[in-house]
């Protein structure tokens, strides 16, 4: 269990760790959520699946139509696989307190912590981490790990969710802000930089570099995207 306080105006910037006896996922408590908290945890579940799962990604296809409705059997299979995987890489990884560098479940997290700031939290965090999924994947793909078919499904099946996968903030002051966001995550890991991409749905890789000029790229890329919604893409 983490336990984080929001400190020099950052979400969880400091915190604690407790590893919990158990978990409990009570699906009942998913009736107290708006539809905007309903949709949130979806991203999580997209991000997990993209990373270690083909099969539970193709279900997300598949269901998306009711998971953006807000069904909640839909929801709880989304839920049940989600706390599966999460609960298998850290026992597989062994490092419940994140001491070590690899947090290879971090993907879309540096930007989306940046943005939940920068937009003083008019986004939530999964519509955060839905905007940095987005810009991780076609970073992944300029990076040649990631093809072009995956990240259109990837893409889409945000989009199908409900997701938007762009935030105008990405583009405040040329960029310099959000860019800002991966110096700070690097701080954040001890010095060395280490970001988990997609190279296939289901299967990850971690790099120690990301040039900023390929961000900028996947960030205009997002942009041109949110300007032409009605532009079908195969
Ligand atoms: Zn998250």
């Amino acid at each position: 269990m983490k336990n984080g306080i929001n400190t020099f105006g950052k979400k969880n910037f400091t915190g604690a760790f407790s590893v919990p006896a158990a978990v409990v996922n009570d699906l009942a408590l998913l009736a107290s959520l708006d539809a905007r908290g309903l949709r949130d945890g979806l991203v999580e579940a997209v991000k997990v699946s993209l990373l270690k799962d083909p099969v539970f990604f193709a279900n997300l296809e598949k269901d998306s139509t009711l998971l953006a409705a807000g069904n909640i059997p839909a929801i709880g299979r989304a839920v049940r696989r989600s706390a599966e995987l999460h609960a298998r890489h850290i026992a597989g990884n062994g490092d419940p307190f994140e001491l070590g560098s690899a947090r290879p479940l971090d993907l879309g997290h540096w930007a989306a912590h940046k943005l939940e700031s920068m937009t003083n939290h008019r986004l939530t965090h999964g519509e955060a981490v839905a905007v940095g999924l987005a810009l991780d994947l076609i970073c992944a793909r300029e990076l040649g790990l990631f093809g072009q078919a995956e990240t259109e499904r990837s893409l889409n099946l945000l989009v199908a969710l409900g997701f938007k996968i762009y935030a105008p903030e990405m583009h405040l002051d040329g960029g310099a802000p959000m860019l800002a966001g991966l110096e700070e995550f690097r701080e954040h890991l001890g010095g060395q930089l280490t970001l988990v991409l997609p190279t296939a749905i289901g299967k990850s890789t971690q790099v120690h570099e990301m040039p900023s000029a390929v961000v900028r790229k996947a960030a205009d890329e997002l942009r041109a995207r949110d300007q032409q919604p009605c532009v079908a893409r195969s």
